[in-house]
């Protein structure tokens, strides 16, 4: 039967679209996923691909101005059903069912032909969707408590199903318990400690900042414990049924508690099981004070000095901890730049103030070995200046983390992993075992907190029947150190790679009154637009409090917003907030509170 070809929903509001381009003709042969037309919304300009390979009849021509969902073509599966369809003689296809039968779970949103730019996690603004299969029937397992299961358990049982989460350490995973949470109370004891060197300044004095690490620990464990409790609680207040174990994966639709033997029915299975510390393989790095996050974490007292061997955020992160403490620290980083995949121009101003704080850093650095160098280690590295030795009295692996399932048992259902180890799924979390599905850390790419809830709650919501396809595009990625660095949508660099030119504003936190009465004025903010429109695709701050200030411009990305509706909504005086504003008009040349461009 012909495939339908339907204007795609290509933002929230979108109603109508405009077809610009044919860049296939009538009766042309055309291929699945082959750019078949060009439509435009009064945002954005967007290539059409084809559901499936075929003859193309089109149905709705060049300037026509056709409604979301509408026909506007199909796809003849050979010549003789062309033949028909061009004539008019056959009937589009019917439409795909809205969600899997539970016998066959695949969910309409992977399978949808027409692309959906933009895909709300939440459910549509006039109420939750109704599932289209009935959840009461269908036992959902989620493996792994972490802040991908955790959520994507309380999702399923508001879909009505029966829920059952088995984690074999702690509730709330690698975030609480070795990640987000306690590195977050870290930095606030390290943040009080260059607040109050800023606060004589404003007249007030305690005398020296001092660090009492135990103490810090203790404060971390605290908060930890008190979320951890937390977790327990949502879960249970929503009927989840929570297992404390191991769980492998017997077959497709039984998981067995390795501990217990205990064995259960899964129709559904969410694979959550996170991700664990990665050590780079290098001659040397079992050494005896080689450590990794998690390690660091339990340390009892604090080391005289410290490289960080990787830049990624969390290595970063720890860098600002252990410098604030009194902490000797040199980070060690093979890319040209720290912070890998983030901005290039924020994190140059951003990698200026660690070294003007005090914080060595050592980019396009090849590490050869690490010795055992007195009580010290010593780490050699070569770079175009040839090899180098630094010292240090622990060095703490502070790269990315690796996806973790050994012993789940998913090579026994041949469950596609990619090169990296990363469990391979579609956009609507589905492993190549169609009821199985894997989110968070152990699907690898954006391994952070909120993309793995993001990612647990479309899980599930196919797996129950409520077609949905995940969506990275206004993912902000945040770094918690003082200055705070954040960033939400394309770097310039990417900008220009998809868009050629782009437009450029920014707005230096110098030029804030509230940075100003903060007492801390160094940073910026840095919004990319794409030329046609002036929608925003990019934001990038560093500064004060810029982990909560992405939040405007994570909306903003997420709903289309041009840099006008940002440089146009008023924003409360003096907040830091305003800095967004002004540079969102200052991509236009009209920010207020900057000099004047030259012209
Ligand atoms: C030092 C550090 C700091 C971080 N800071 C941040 C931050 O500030 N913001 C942010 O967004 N992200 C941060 N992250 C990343 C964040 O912690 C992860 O992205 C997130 O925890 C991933 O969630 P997850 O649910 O996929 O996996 P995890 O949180 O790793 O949870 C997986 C859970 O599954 C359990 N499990 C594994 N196998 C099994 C099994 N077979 N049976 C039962 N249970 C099993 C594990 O014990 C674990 O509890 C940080 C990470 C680290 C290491």
């Amino acid at each position: 039967m012909a495939v339908n070809l339907t204007m795609p929903k290509l933002g929230l509001t979108m109603e109508t679209g405009k077809i610009t381009e044919w860049r296939k003709k009538e009766g042309d042969q055309v291929k699945e996923k082959e750019i078949l037309l060009v439509v435009e919304t009064e945002k954005i300009t967007y290539e059409v691909e084809s559901p499936a390979s075929g003859i193309l009849h089109i149905i709705s021509p060049v300037e026509s101005e056709v409604p979301v969902a509408e026909l506007i073509g199909l796809i003849a599966a050979d010549q003789a059903e062309y033949d028909k369809v061009a004539a008019g003689g056959a009937q589009p296809a019917a439409a795909a069912p809205a969600a899997a039968a539970p016998a066959a779970p695949a969910p309409a949103a992977a399978a949808a032909p027409a692309a959906e730019k933009v895909v709300p996690i939440t459910a549509a603004k006039s109420g939750p969707a109704a599932p289209a299969v009935d959840a009461k029937s269908i036992n959902v397992v989620v493996i792994g408590g972490g802040p991908g299961g955790y959520p994507a358990a309380i999702r399923a049982a508001q879909i009505g199903a029966q829920v059952t989460l088995i984690e074999n350490r702690d509730l709330g995973g690698t975030c609480l318990n070795r990640g987000c949470i306690p590195t977050k109370s870290l930095l606030q004891s390290a943040r009080f400690i260059t607040q109050m060197k800023t606060a004589q300044d404003f007249g007030v004095g305690a005398g020296e900042a001092k660090c009492d690490f135990p103490k810090a620990m203790q404060q971390k464990v605290k908060i930890v414990k008190r979320l951890v409790v937390g977790v327990g609680s949502l879960l249970k207040s929503n009927n989840v049924k929570v297992i404390k174990g191991t769980a492998v994966l017997n077959d497709a639709s039984t998981v067995v508690i390795k501990e217990t033997n205990e064995q259960i029915k899964a129709d559904r299975v969410i694979i959550a099981t996170g991700s664990v510390p990665a050590k780079p393989s290098c001659e040397g790095i079992n050494l005896p004070g080689v450590i990794t996050t998690d390690d660091a974490l339990e340390l009892t007292a604090l080391p005289q000095s410290i490289i960080i061997l990787g830049s990624h955020i969390f290595g970063v992160e720890f860098a600002q901890i252990f410098h604030s403490m009194g902490v000797k620290v040199t980070i060690v980083e093979s890319g040209p730049q720290i912070l890998q995949g983030e901005d290039a121009e924020l994190v140059k101003s951003y990698a200026n103030q660690m070294i003007k704080d005090g914080i060595a850093v050592i980019t396009q650095a090849q590490v050869k070995k690490i010795a055992a160098a007195g009580s010290e280690l010593s780490l050699t590295y070569a770079d175009a200046g040839g090899e180098k030795t630094v010292t240090a009295e622990k060095i703490l692996c502070g790269g990315k983390q690796k996806p973790y399932y050994d012993g789940l048992g998913i090579e026994k259902l041949n469950i596609k992993t990619a090169a990296d180890g990363a469990i391979i799924v579609n956009n609507a979390m589905q492993t190549s075992v169609p009821n199985i599905y894997a989110i968070g850390d152990v699907i690898g790419g954006l391994m952070y907190a909120h993309v793995a809830t993001a990612e647990g709650v479309c899980a599930v919501e196919n797996a129950l029947g409520i077609p949905k396809k995940m969506s990275y595009r206004a993912a902000p990625r945040c770094l918690y150190t003082t200055p705070e660095l954040a960033g939400v949508g394309l770097t310039e660099q990417e900008a220009k790679e998809k868009y050629g030119q782009v437009k450029i504003g920014r707005f230096p936190l110098v030029a804030s009154g509230r940075a100003l009465t903060l007492g801390d004025t160094n940073g910026m903010v840095k919004v990319i637009a794409e030329p046609k429109y002036g929608e925003v695709v990019g934001v990038h701050m560093f500064g004060l409090q810029a982990t909560e200030l992405i939040a405007e411009a994570v909306l903003g990305i997420q709903m289309e917003a041009t840099v006008e509706e940002f440089g146009r909504t008023i924003h409360a005086h003096p907040t830091l907030s305003e800095g967004v504003m002004e540079a969102a008009l200052d991509v236009e040349g009209l920010g207020i509170n900057i000099p004047a461009k030259k012209k």
